[in-house]
């Protein structure tokens, strides 16, 4: 399944993992999300592990 997360705007960035399921597709949504606001939003404030994966969990979209 596919699965996508949309950066809060004005980001734009869509990122899209390939995942069996939630838990699997927040994992790697983690990963890269952490690689792009390294670099797109080195301003944004710290999260906890715990709350980048309820942020996750709550704005990822999943497309059949
Ligand atoms: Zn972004």
């Amino acid at each position: 399944m596919k699965y996508t997360l949309n950066c809060p705007p004005p980001c734009k960035y869509t990122i899209n993992v390939d995942a069996q399921n939630d838990d699997e597709a927040i994992r790697k949504i983690l990963e890269k999300g952490k690689e792009h606001a390294k670099e797109a939003h080195p301003d944004m404030a710290p999260m906890t592990e715990d709350q980048m994966k309820e942020m996750v969990r709550a704005n990822m979209k999943r497309a059949a």
